[in-house]
């Protein structure tokens, strides 16, 4: 048996996701970037909702958990920091394991957008949850954490099968491409971006993507190809900030 992942688009620009074990029919949450959108989620579906997996304590990702937890009954899991703005049920870290009827989730530390931002990776699936640190060609914004941190971050995520499927936290494609292009010329990632570019114009989402595509034309995964001048994690502070002042 495996999982089934329904993707639903809210707020201005968010991903939510509820995944299923299909063994034992129950479902988890990832996130809760607006409690109607999960909830009207998990009547549609007809899910029965026993977990809320956060990734990190931002409200667009953990805002709903009260809400959609007196809705529905369900436990929250997620890493120490999401107690900011919400209570846990069980806290999480590096390594550990979340149960979801038959499909584990592993936790990784994928700190750097937030010092606690996690992700969750199911290897049987070769799915990975990874909220705000990578995005379809580019990454999360380093509001907290190092340049370090962050590449440490996104190095476990490199490090995953290519044929991974990444589920990200937004639609940032088409804006994370037009800076793609203009700090890299290599021609995979113009083919990427045309596809992007056409597949936005005609309304349709672009993610989840895969760690194979990522590594492929990501310029943030690239960033020590682009800058091997730099070490890799310095490398990869130079393409962040090279982003965070792109006017594109
Ligand atoms: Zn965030
Ligand atoms: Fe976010």
């Amino acid at each position: 048996m495996s999982i089934t992942v329904h993707q639903f688009a809210c707020l201005d620009d968010n991903y939510g996701y509820l995944v299923r074990d299909d063994a034992s029919g129950l479902a988890a949450a990832i996130d809760t970037p607006d409690a109607d959108a999960v909830l009207k989620a998990v009547k549609d579906t007809g899910w029965r909702l026993a977990l809320i997996l956060n990734t990190h304590w931002h409200p667009d990702h953990a805002g709903g958990n009260a809400a959609v937890k007196a809705a529905t009954g369900c436990e929250i899991v997620g890493p120490q920091e999401v107690t900011r703005i919400a209570p846990l049920d069980r806290q999480v870290g590096e390594g550990d394991e979340v149960k979801l009827g038959e499909t584990l989730f592993r936790v990784i530390d994928t700190g750097g957008h937030t010092l606690g931002h996690i992700s969750y990776y199911d290897a049987k699936d070769r799915t990975v949850f990874v909220g705000d640190t990578l995005f379809a060609l580019g990454c999360g914004r380093l509001f907290e954490g190092t340049a370090a941190q962050m590449w440490g971050s996104l190095s476990k995520l490199a490090a995953l099968p290519d044929d991974t499927t990444v589920y990200c936290a937004h639609e940032y494609t088409a804006s994370n491409a037009r800076f793609a292009l203009s700090v890299d010329q290599a021609p995979a990632l113009k083919t990427r971006a045309d596809q992007i570019f056409a597949a936005r114009a005609r309304g349709e989402w672009t993610v989840p993507t895969t760690i194979g595509a990522e590594k492929a034309t990501n310029p943030f995964l690239r960033a020590p190809v682009l800058r091997p001048d730099l070490s890799p994690a310095e490398a990869f502070g130079a393409v962040r900030a090279a982003k965070d002042d792109f006017k594109g």
